[in-house]
């Protein structure tokens, strides 16, 4: 075979997609924007499934490498009640690997591997069906032509307006992610808290999570409802208490935190030690795709991952961008000429689109339930999945 393809987004979708076309023994280009793999924090941990995570690392033949880095007892979760009560405790059974814990650093080092990634290699347009190939162009001014370009570059991909109309819009549920380090040294009473994987606490359309990474390190999580401008103008949070009397500066540590803390008022002291004793505070609004977003097939372009379905974080949106990128590139490697390409995808697309559009619902009305004004609606949730 001799298609020239390229990925667009080192990822979890992307690295998935070019190691297995790797292991098969074909080239891919991969193009990452990033300049280097460390250029920014990598992001919290993600919990890998049996038959999607895990098995697209198997695809990669890099399951046994998973399994001595991940986390099982990462599994652990953990629900409180405002007041700080523990509401349900569950624990990994011994020997339990349904979904353990990696740090996405982690996870990117194990997919690199031996790739020959191009870093610092910004897209900024694709055009497809040129009479060369699908021309690439780059925020450098350069460009370039390929058989078959995938679109595996996130939330805000510049591949997906070639093939698709769709943009992102917001859920309407905001958050702000902070950090704690080495919290069984310097928060003991947070690292019990938390446990050894996940700990959760709802309230009238707010929640907090906390989730252990390696290292003693926790990333926080403050979600909340409020309009996408909640920020600028004080009036508008929804009846959420944001103390606010001006616009909230988002670059200012002290503000945000009291902003929360604000937001929090009256939850038990001990949850609010969350947030009193975390880092830096940056702002995620939660934003999505239409739900079974799908296109017209488009010979030559193809997307995988967030770029083709962003959905609410609900644990399985790198799960579904990397089995996505597994099953395509096995497609890929058994396509012999231009045709049985096109053909490969077209069928990848169909499976893709059926699999992620029932996903894309579970996940809408999760978030509708985990952060509503009911809060036992998050609880029921949790017993639900958990039976
Ligand atoms: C707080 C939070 C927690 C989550 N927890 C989990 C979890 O536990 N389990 C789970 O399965 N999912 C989880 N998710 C979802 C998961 O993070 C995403 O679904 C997943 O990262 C999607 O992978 P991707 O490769 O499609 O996109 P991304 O991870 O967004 O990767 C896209 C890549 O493309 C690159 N890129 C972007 N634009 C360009 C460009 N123009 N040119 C070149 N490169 C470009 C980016 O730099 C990036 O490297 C979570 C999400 C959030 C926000």
């Amino acid at each position: 075979m001799s298609h020239r393809i390229a990925v667009v987004g080192g990822g979890p979708a992307g690295l998935t997609f070019a190691r297995v076309l790797h292991r098969h023994g074909h080239p891919v280009t991969v193009l990452e924007r990033d300049p280097a793999p460390d250029a920014r924090p990598p992001g919290g941990t993600l919990d890998l499934h049996e038959g999607m995570g895990q098995l697209a690392l198997e695809k990669a033949g890099l399951l046994a490498e998973f399994q001595g880095l991940s986390r099982p007892e990462g599994q652990a979760m953990r629900i409180l009640d405002t007041n700080g009560t523990v509401l349900r405790d569950w624990k990994p059974r011994p020997g339990e690997r349904a979904n353990p814990e990696i740090d996405r650093g982690q996870l990117r080092d194990l997919l690199l591997g031996p790739l020959d990634v191009q870093w610092g290699r910004r897209v900024t347009e694709v055009l497809p069906q040129t009479h060369a190939g699908v021309l690439v162009r780059f925020a450098d001014g350069r460009r370039e032509t390929f058989d078959l370009v995938i679109g595996a570059d996130g939330a805000w991909s510049r591949v997906r307006p070639a093939i698709s109309s769709a943009t992102p819009h917001y859920t309407g549920v905001t958050g702000v992610e902070t950090s704690l380090d080495d919290v069984d040294t310097r928060h003991p009473d947070l690292a019990r808290l938390i446990g050894d994987g996940s700990m959760a606490v709802y309230g009238v359309n707010r929640a907090l999570v906390a989730q252990r990474n390696s290292g003693g390190h926790v990333k926080v999580y403050a979600q909340f409802r409020a309009p996408l401008d909640w920020h600028t103008n004080p009036d508008r949070h929804m009846g959420l208490d944001t103390g606010m009397d001006a616009a909230l500066d988002l670059a200012d540590v002290e503000a945000v935190r009291s902003s929360l803390l604000a937001l929090f008022d009256g939850w038990a002291a001990p949850v609010l030690d969350l947030l009193r004793h975390g880092t830096a505070f940056v702002h995620r609004p939660l934003y999505v795709l239409p739900v079974s977003h799908t296109w017209a097939h488009v010979p030559g372009v193809t997307l995988l991952g967030d770029a083709a379905h962003l959905m609410p974080p609900l644990g399985v949106g790198a799960n579904l961008a990397m089995l996505e990128g597994a099953e395509l590139a096995e497609s890929v490697a058994a396509a012999p000429g231009p045709g049985d390409l096109d053909e490969a995808v077209r069928a990848f697309e169909e499976q893709m689109w059926a699999r992620a559009g029932r996903w894309a619902e579970i996940t809408t009305a999760g978030l509708a339930r985990l952060v509503s004004p009911d809060p036992t609606e998050a609880l029921a949730l949790f017993d639900e999945v958990q039976s």
